[in-house]
């Protein structure tokens, strides 16, 4: 069996240093991880989803900047990209408790393997759950994210985290309907907590921005 991968093999793309925001009713820092295996049209966030790329922060300035805020963050939240992609995770994790901070967690749910590993570790999580399972492909670019995302939700409810499940509404790919249908899912699954999300144009590629805005455009009220 491979050992464990240290945090400080964490690809680290930045951090913001205090957030009241990226986890509702707690102060945070939030670790932006490299790498994301999605492309959904409306990320924002598309500078820091190739793996390929190194680091720009290691983590011990991560572990330096909770030392300084004891007493004034909460916790910290790992966001990306898609934290879940490196297995460095775990110990980053651990480490965080053991400084005696809480745990957040930003997935959009695409390794569950690595989810079972990180969810006992997680003392909130933001799970993104893009679309209703079949309709993955149109809005990630990704078939085999939906199903996999659905077993994240379902190992998070399993298991009783406290848990926030977030989706974006795409206008590009998304009906009413479609997020009726979704809604209606997530419900009958135990979802109690769903947060609807509008798109933000701010950072997104200048494609998705001209299918949004150009001639033909349908709901720009999802649109901020
Ligand atoms: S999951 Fe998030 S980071 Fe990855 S492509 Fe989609 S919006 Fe971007």
């Amino acid at each position: 069996m491979r050992p464990p991968a240290p945090a400080d093999e964490l690809q680290i793309a930045g951090i913001a240093r205090l957030s009241t925001c990226d986890w509702p009713g707690r102060l945070v820092a939030t670790v932006f991880l490299q790498g994301c295996p999605l492309a959904c049209g409306y990320c924002h966030n598309h500078g820091i989803l190739d793996p390929r790329v190194p680091g720009a922060l290691a983590w011990s300035e991560v572990l330096d900047l909770l030392a300084r805020r004891r007493g004034l963050l909460d916790g910290v939240v790992f966001s990306g990209g898609e934290p879940t992609r490196q297995p460095a995770l775990i110990d980053a994790m651990r480490q965080v408790h053991a400084a005696e901070f809480a745990v957040g967690l930003h997935t959009a749910g695409p390794y569950p393997l690595r989810f079972a590993e990180v969810l006992p570790l997680c003392d909130w999580i933001g799970l993104d759950i893009k679309a209703a399972e079949s309709r993955y492909a149109q809005v990630t670019g990704v078939a085999a994210a939906g199903p996999r995302a659905f077993a994240c939700l379902r190992m998070a409810l399993e298991a009783g985290v406290d848990l926030q499940v977030r989706t974006t509404v795409d206008p590009t790919t998304m009906t009413d309907d479609d997020v009726a249908e979704l809604t209606a899912a997530l419900h009958e699954l135990g979802v109690v907590e769903h947060v609807l999300q509008t798109v933000r144009l701010e950072g997104v590629r200048p494609e998705y921005r001209d299918l949004v805005t150009g001639p033909g455009a349908r709901a720009e009220s999802n649109v901020e």
